[in-house]
């Protein structure tokens, strides 16, 4: 297992390479056009252990919306991955705990702040 691929199954308990790469979750997702990568080849770089997925926007892109992790043929949970990516590179920028009553909310992307705002309301 790549140390990428460890770093995301504990933050999020998908086990990477359990993905087959066939792309149904790619091919659901609604802001492909927008992204600099697939899910799906998100996903492979993890596998990978290639760190460069850290650097693009897909993951910033995605809008926590499920849809792929409800196609996922082998229960993947994708929008979690996508959610462990973010993380991973919130914690390089230094936010180890992310508190919403106490964040300075204009440093951080939207999308980072409405996956926490899921999490504490679910
Ligand atoms: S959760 Fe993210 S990656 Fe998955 S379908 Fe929705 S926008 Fe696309
Ligand atoms: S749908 Fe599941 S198995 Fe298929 S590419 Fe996406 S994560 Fe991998």
């Amino acid at each position: 297992m790549s140390e990428l691929a460890e770093r995301v199954t504990e933050i999020c308990g998908q086990n990477v390479y359990s993905c087959y790469q066939c792309g149904n979750c790619s091919a659901g997702c609604m802001f492909t056009d927008e992204m600099d990568t697939l899910p799906h080849q998100a996903i492979a770089r993890v596998q990978k252990g290639d760190a460069s997925v850290l650097e693009m926007d897909v993951s910033w892109i995605c809008a926590s919306c499920f849809v792929c992790s409800v196609r996922c043929p082998r229960g993947l949970d994708v929008a979690a991955i996508m959610e462990a990516l973010r993380e991973i590179k919130i914690r390089q920028k230094g936010f180890t705990k992310l508190d919403l009553r106490k964040t300075d909310l204009e440093k951080l992307p939207q999308i980072a702040i409405t996956a926490a705002a899921q999490k504490f309301t679910w």
